[in-house]
């Protein structure tokens, strides 16, 4: 689906109604308390009533569409630029391209990220990369030592040809690599490939995986037969390309927003169904009031 398409198909704000209806109900529009089904009211705002409990709500009442003054058409037009941008699109873009305010566009676009966290996590197996970068903040003349200082921590574990996941961590010590180790990475995986930093061999150890393979970054080999990391390194690369190139500033607050939504769209990049899919996950999101993004 493209540009045309969307505006073809979804230019009316009925016709976002009309889809988002389904993909909240696929089997026809249920009670929001009582779940008993309801009757659609003759109104311009397509209202539902239930009679069961005397409730009247629309399809996005709850949901991050929640209150919200936008005509839906802007919404579906943001959601569809967010899909396609594979690094990402900053808020001060949007207020170009769709033409609305800054805060309107920022507000958006984290209601749209929001709906991207919720999604099943399920264990990786199979063949996985695990690896470690760092993102922000910028200590030029510190050198080696200071390098690190007031970058931000980020995981990102890989199943070769399947799921990535990204965090925002505390630090890179074995006892937090573990962790994300046994929340992440099946009991039974085949092998799990790092570089051979220490950290790594004694999180490994800790999270009582045995199966690992490293390759020797420290002496300056990427590569041997199938041991390597850089499937989860184009990953990095990705997420750094969008952060120095789309987001420019992103508070360490915001951070695992956002790597939330670099994860979804990663791992959805070969769906066609990525925007109706997207839109699912919106109408079936909880709200994100602005006080909530702002605290
Ligand atoms: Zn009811």
């Amino acid at each position: 689906m493209n540009l045309v398409d969307i505006n073809t198909l979804f230019g009316t704000e009925e016709k976002c109604r009309e889809l988002l209806v389904r993909l909240r109900w696929p089997e026809g529009p249920r009670c929001l308390r009582c779940k008993m089904p309801v009757v659609r009211l003759e109104t311009e705002k397509q209202l539902f009533y239930c009679k069961d409990c005397d409730y009247q709500f629309s399809v996005t009442t709850g949901t991050v569409f929640n209150d919200t003054h936008l005509p839906l058409t802007k919404w579906f037009l943001v959601t569809h630029l967010l899909c396609e941008a594979k690094k990402g699109m900053s808020a001060l873009q949007i207020k170009r391209t769709v033409g609305m305010a800054y805060k309107t566009a920022w507000y958006l676009c984290h209601r749209i990220r929001h709906a991207m966290t919720q999604t099943d996590k399920p264990m990786l197996d199979g063949k996985v990369e695990m690896d470690v970068t760092y993102v922000g903040g910028w200590n030029r003349n510190k050198g080696q030592i200071g390098k690190f200082d007031n970058k931000e921590v980020v995981i990102g574990i890989r199943k070769r040809n399947g799921d990535l996941r990204f965090f925002h961590a505390h630090d890179a010590k074995s006892g937090t690599l573990a962790r994300y180790i046994r929340e992440n990475i099946s009991e039974d995986v085949d092998v799990i490939f790092t570089d051979d930093h220490m950290a790594n061999l004694a999180a490994m150890r800790k999270a009582g995986r045995k199966n690992h393979k490293t390759i020797n970054h420290s002496s300056g080999v990427y590569v041997m037969g199938d041991i390597h990391t850089n499937t989860v390194e184009s990953a990095f690369s990705l997420l750094k390309r969008g952060i120095a190139g789309t987001w420019h500033r992103i508070s360490a607050k915001h951070l695992p927003a956002y790597l939330e939504e670099m994860e979804f769209r990663f791992n959805r990049r070969n769906r066609s169904d990525l925007f109706l899919d997207t839109l699912r996950h919106m109408v079936t999101s909880s709200s994100l009031t602005f006080q909530e993004l702002t605290a």
